[in-house]
């Protein structure tokens, strides 16, 4: 079955002053989905996050929303909350008024409106139903990020974490149909920030809520998103699972974002044979002229440490540091740094042999502007 588009940014560009931040963005993004803008400061993600809430006009192109273009229509007319990275709650009121604020007041607003058109409506009973749909509503919505008993608190007595998690039951208690998450999780400590890694994912999926997320951190982007749109200076890299853009990095500045990887010149000799290093490897999948020049991605747990008689490259340890579960090794392949993971303890100095499977080789074009 077909995806439905939920968003479509369509030639985007945003300028401030002199400076292009957001360069003809072309995007398409699906119900249902949790896409991540993901690059280094100042490469225009928050600007692009800002555009699709309507805190921020483009200079050109069309944001389209459900079909229809939304450039021109404020953010609260757009089927759109947002969670900021400083949480933004109202310091005067507890864990459930801070939730329940935003439908209390578009409450209100409908009471007055019905009110207007028949004056004889019992205000009373009117506002007790409304009243009890807000209640399920704002425990529903703490029950989904655990805070259920936390109603009464005050928010200068909750955790960063806890604050946080009520910024997201409020921007979810009206079931938007987008909601924008601009580095929520910036602000809070290692172990806690996974664990509501995964929360974030389990809930997107249960409500069935498009999740536009914005990170600079690559390991956050794999871990929850179903697509990742790599940025750079305003132009989109790459966009893609994590699992391809991790694969399959389209240049240098995309293998470097996504997690370690040795990235070695070599030449394409021919299909499925890659030279590199001196050596000869078979690899797959990929098709370049003969003989044109290339780079070699290979990440470092694809390396296999063999026997030195085995092996298709020779490095020595130049350092090691242990990661809790494996090794990571700095190898001298004679002169050529190299990165691998590894199980087994090697000492420093120690010569080890490598080997690579064909499908563990990358292969990108190189880009002469890099
Ligand atoms: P960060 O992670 O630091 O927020 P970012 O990738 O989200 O970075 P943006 O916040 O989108 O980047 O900023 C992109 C560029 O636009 C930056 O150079 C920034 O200084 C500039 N910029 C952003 N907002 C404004 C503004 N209101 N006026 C002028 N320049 C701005």
């Amino acid at each position: 079955m077909d995806k439905k588009v939920i968003i479509e940014l369509s030639h985007i560009t945003k300028q401030f002053d002199d400076e292009i931040v957001v360069n003809d963005l072309n995007l398409k993004i699906y119900e249902n989905e949790f896409i991540t803008l993901l690059g280094p400061s100042g490469c225009g993600k928050t600007t692009t996050l800002r555009m699709i809430g309507g805190f921020e006009k483009p200079n050109a192109g069309e944001i389209i929303i459900n079909g229809k273009i939304f450039n021109e229509l404020p953010p609260y007319a757009r089927p759109i909350n947002t969670v900021f990275q400083r949480y933004a709650l109202f310091p005067h009121l507890n864990v459930y008024e801070n939730v329940a604020f935003g439908l209390k007041n578009r409450n209100d607003t409908y009471l007055s409106n019905f009110y207007q058109i028949d004056p004889t409506l019992d205000k009373k009973v009117f506002k007790d139903v409304l009243k009890k749909k807000i209640d399920e509503s704002v425990v529903e919505a703490l029950k989904l990020v655990k805070l259920t008993g936390f109603e009464q608190r005050k928010i200068t007595q909750i955790s960063g974490g806890q604050a946080q998690r009520v910024a997201l039951a409020r921007a979810i208690v009206n079931r938007p149909q987008i909601l924008l998450l601009d580095e929520p999780l910036a602000a809070l400590d290692l172990k806690l920030r996974q664990n509501m890694q995964y929360e974030l994912k389990e809930m997107q999926k249960k409500l069935g809520i498009t999740f536009i997320f914005v990170t600079h951190d690559q390991e956050e982007a794999m871990t929850m998103s179903d697509r990742i749109v790599v940025m750079k200076d305003g132009l989109v890299q790459q966009m893609g699972t994590p699992k391809h853009i991790y694969n399959e990095p389209v240049n240098r500045y995309v293998a470097n974002f996504i997690g370690e990887s040795n990235i070695i010149p070599g030449v394409y000799l021919k299909k499925d044979l890659v030279e590199f290093m001196g050596v000869k490897f078979d690899c797959t999948g990929y098709t370049f002229a003969n003989n044109e020049v290339v780079d070699v991605v290979i990440r470092p747990e694809d390396f296999d440490v063999v026997k030195l008689d085995e092996a298709k490259l020779i490095g020595k340890v130049t350092n090691s540091i242990f990661k809790g579960v494996h090794n990571e090794l700095t190898l001298d392949a004679n002169g050529v740094e190299l990165f691998v993971n590894t199980y087994e303890n090697y000492e420093i100095g120690e010569p080890i042999g490598l080997k690579v499977d064909p499908y563990e080789i990358h292969l990108m074009k190189v880009n002469k502007d890099e």
